[in-house]
């Protein structure tokens, strides 16, 4: 629907160029609270599925989940606080918790933005009308063989159909002029020979009305292949391009093979991080667990506060904050999937200098 748009992108990165509002915020006000500009919900640890290189495994076990009242109340604070994107994501399956529909209606009719990540398995009517309202929708669908489907995540192939008319379900009911991005992820081995595999997972996703195709690293990653083999991947590269482009299917392609890609990085003792000192982003676990990005709950970090205790937007109280941020600091985060977006906000500080950016998601950071 959006294939240009998605495709010509600018980086992940420069998203924050259109929050610059937001950054200078914190310089001209110290008193009032800074809430985030997107948050990552996990409303439920419960899953449907059993995928073998899920992240959650261990918390799937304890099978949290915002309890309603708790839920709503979340669903309030992020309207008042101006929130300008949430998304709904892991822990487990967040279309297991009974009110996500209604709190997608919700947060889209007051204006926030809304996406979210699903296995796809259990989208219900009322789900399906929401996710209409979603600026984002994305299915990890994995694969385009039913058997591998099996393998990968333990359910059979009148699982994998579901699915697959389940993607096709919410395409379909999409109206004309809908800003709803539908996409899919796909795994893939890094050194593509698993490259044949791609082209008719680009036509199966194609006839089920998918925008866009997000690669993903299979297990078993070696990296990108030296030598004599570059060239084979080099223009694997370019045939998988040409092939999505002709199919008006969006592709990381790109970004999967790019240097970028090692975007990982360490913040090291000390180091002042700029998306938790002005609060840019946070994650809401089940447990209702308020924490400042996505890797400080995966690393075992620090928590800012308990939404089951205490309202949202009381935990983004300055002196709250400070002291977390105090402690957050002082440690050596690996890994932190932000570090880019925190050196385009030091090279903004330091040049004064803002990047143009093209990108329909802009709001979710
Ligand atoms: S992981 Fe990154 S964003 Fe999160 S607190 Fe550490 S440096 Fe900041």
């Amino acid at each position: 629907m959006h294939y240009e748009e998605l495709q010509n992108r600018t980086s992940k990165r420069i998203r924050i160029y259109k929050h610059i509002d937001r950054v200078n915020q914190c310089v001209s006000s110290s008193e009032t609270p800074l809430y985030p500009i997107t948050i990552d919900i996990y409303p439920t640890n419960i899953c449907n599925s059993k995928c073998n290189f899920c992240l959650f495994h261990n918390t799937n076990m304890d099978r949290a989940m915002l309890s309603r009242e708790v839920f709503n109340k979340m669903i309030d604070s992020i309207i008042d606080m101006k929130v300008r994107a949430v998304s709904f994501a892991g822990g487990g399956e967040p279309s297991l918790h009974p009110d996500l529909a209604d709190g997608i209606i919700r947060l889209t009719n007051a204006g926030v933005k809304v996406g979210v990540i699903t296995n796809g398995i259990c989208i219900s009517d009322q789900l399906c009308d929401a996710l209409q309202k979603c600026t984002w929708v994305r299915f990890s669908l994995l694969t385009n063989c039913a058997e591998e489907y099996n393998l990968l995540t333990g359910n059979d192939a009148k699982i994998f159909q579901r699915v697959a008319n389940n993607i096709e379900r919410v395409t379909k009911y999409r109206s004309s002029d809908s800003d709803l991005t539908v996409g899919v992820t796909k795994l893939i081995s890094s050194d593509l020979q698993d490259e044949v595999e791609i082209y008719s997972f680009i036509d199966f996703v194609k006839e089920l009305g998918v925008d866009q195709i997000f690669l993903s690293e299979k297990k078993q990653f070696v990296g990108v292949p030296s030598g004599f083999e570059k060239k084979r991947y080099k223009n694997a590269v370019k045939k998988i391009q040409t092939y999505a482009r002709n199919a008006e299917v969006a592709i990381n392609i790109n970004k999967f093979t790019s240097s970028e890609n090692n975007k990982y990085l360490f913040k090291n003792v000390n180091e002042k991080c700029e998306i938790m000192n002005i609060n840019l982003t946070a994650l809401i676990t089940a447990e209702g667990k308020v924490y400042p990005c996505t890797n400080q709950y995966l690393a075992g970090g620090i928590s800012l506060g308990d939404i089951n205790k205490i309202p949202l937007e009381r935990i983004y109280l300055r002196d709250n904050i400070e002291e977390k941020a105090a402690i957050i600091q002082q440690g050596i985060c690996k890994g932190c999937k932000s570090a880019n977006t925190v050196k385009e906000i030091v090279l903004y500080r330091n040049t004064g200098v803002t990047k143009k950016c093209k990108d329909l998601h802009d709001d979710f950071l």
